[in-house]
């Protein structure tokens, strides 16, 4: 999962880095500003936004066109090499920020193959960079995108910036619309300014008023204060439900459904029939979830985790090894809203069940008469494959089933929401939705080689992860 945003405004690079700043929760490994005028401005880094940028003079980031992108590495290897947005200068100077995950990887390397284009590093963006170059060498842009929308599969919520003439900004989204972007505008003395940005918050913290969101198979066009889109494909929604469920923040807007309203739904939608004391939730995403399900419920809502905030998400890690002790460093329990208490512990999920254990043990080592684990998703029984890290089936608790999941996290209960419970919080029409992770039902050609072959080169990137350098 990543966060990109695409700007066209007398304001670029201050915009830019403060709706980075706001989307920093969708990847905490790299950031970078990429802007334009008759040529190309680049600062990019490994790091928080505040860190890639810190002493260093926006105003160098000259122009008033430009895109961004905060990283999170679910495809590719080094971070270092891997850092967007991209940038290549054939047939043009012609730079890219992409969210989501390429799924046919291979055969778009052997197209590329034939066509002569050789790439420097294993991210997947650099396979979709190279695929654009290829046909806007050749075509129209129209042509170009509906021709690339037709070769690449799985998800691609993206920005470009292209050099051409005066040069413009394209957002665009693969035809299932599976990673969220926005589209927003301002008007300003100077003229009509328009962003896109992976969500809504990036637009209200730079002033920008939602429009409305890219369409799914859609691309939009901004160039000097004005916008036209095109449909270069028959939409065929399939929104994450991770994004509501857990990704994206509360205060955002995806697709018109509040995700805190969702939040709060999804507390209020969970079948309970526990005696409990008090509802607790895990800091921060449960925050909203058990609080609808505390009202629902008529239990006391109490915070009795509290999280050390300088500490990063620990789902968001690329590695078990740093997801497990960030874990046990970044909560603390306050005993006396624990200690001999029957507690009901709600999550926004349950995933590889690591963080669940140690939850649980936690608040029984602080006292905890009885702990009800209560997940506001359903089970996760699938990989998925289109930016979020649950690649390996294997690595998810629930990829058998839920019989004595209770015993694994060491819980005296779990209770799950429904499939149904989801739907009808996010309250958007079911076939509208990629609900894949739990039903195994895929919005995009999933054979099982593609399967073994995504999972298996995710394992291998894992392995040979390069730590960033700081
Ligand atoms: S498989 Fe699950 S996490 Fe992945 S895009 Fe679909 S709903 Fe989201």
């Amino acid at each position: 999962m990543c966060g990109v945003i695409g700007i066209c405004s007398d304001g670029v690079a201050w915009e830019a880095y403060r709706a980075l700043l706001a989307i920093q929760h969708r990847g905490q490994n790299s950031a970078g500003i990429l802007t334009m005028n008759d040529k190309f401005y680049r600062k990019q880094g490994d790091g928080l936004v505040s860190e890639v940028f810190q002493n260093y003079p926006l105003d160098e980031l000259k122009g008033k066109k430009g895109i961004a992108h905060v990283r999170y590495p679910t495809a590719g290897t080094d971070p270092a090499s891997e850092v967007q947005p991209l940038f290549i200068n054939y047939p043009y100077g012609l730079a890219l920020a992409h969210n989501g995950n390429i799924t046919n990887c291979e055969e778009l390397k052997g197209f590329l193959r034939e066509k002569r284009r050789s790439l420097q590093t294993d991210s997947d963006s650099e396979i979709l960079l190279n695929v654009l170059a290829d046909k806007i060498s050749k075509h129209g842009l129209d042509e170009a995108l509906g021709q690339t929308l037709d070769l690449v599969d799985g998800s691609y919520s993206s920005v470009m910036l292209l050099g051409k003439d005066e040069g413009s900004v394209i957002g665009f989204r693969d035809r299932h619309g599976i990673r969220p972007l926005v589209i927003g505008k301002k008007e300003t003395e100077c003229g009509t300014n328009y962003m896109v940005c992976s969500e809504s918050v990036g637009l209200d913290v730079t002033g920008y008023e939602l429009v409305r969101d890219v369409k799914p198979g859609e691309a939009v066009y901004f160039s000097n204060g004005s916008m036209r889109s095109k449909q270069l494909h028959p939409p065929k929604p399939a929104h994450c439900i991770f994004e509501y469920v857990y990704f994206s923040r509360p205060d955002s807007v995806i697709e018109g459904q509040s995700v805190y309203e969702v939040r709060f739904k999804l507390g209020e939608n969970i079948d309970f029939d526990k005696d409990v004391d008090a509802v607790i939730p895990v800091p921060d995403t449960a925050r909203t979830a058990a609080l609808g399900f505390s009202l629902k419920y008529d239990i006391p809502y109490r915070e009795g985790l509290i999280k050390n905030r300088y500490i990063g998400r620990t789902f968001i890690m690329p590695t078990q090894r740093y997801r497990e002790s960030a874990v046990i460093e970044k909560l603390n329990v306050i005993r006396k809203e624990v200690s001999g208490k029957r507690i009901a512990l709600v999550d926004d999920s349950i995933v590889r069940g690591t963080t669940s254990r140690r939850l649980v043990n936690l608040l029984k080592r602080y006292g905890a008469k009885e702990v009800h684990f209560v997940s506001s998703c359903p089970p996760i029984t699938n990989p998925c494959f289109y930016g979020i890290d649950m690649t390996i089936k294997n690595e998810l608790i629930a990829s058998k089933g839920t019989d004595g999941i209770e015993k694994k996290i060491n819980a005296d209960s779990v209770t799950y929401q429904s499939i149904d419970g989801l739907v009808k919080a996010i309250g958007l029409p079911r076939s509208h939705l990629c609900l894949a992770c739990l039903t195994g039902d895929y919005p995009t050609c999933m054979t099982c080689e593609r399967v073994k072959e995504l999972g298996q080169a995710r394992e291998n990137e894992r392995n040979n992860w390069k730590e960033p350098r700081r």
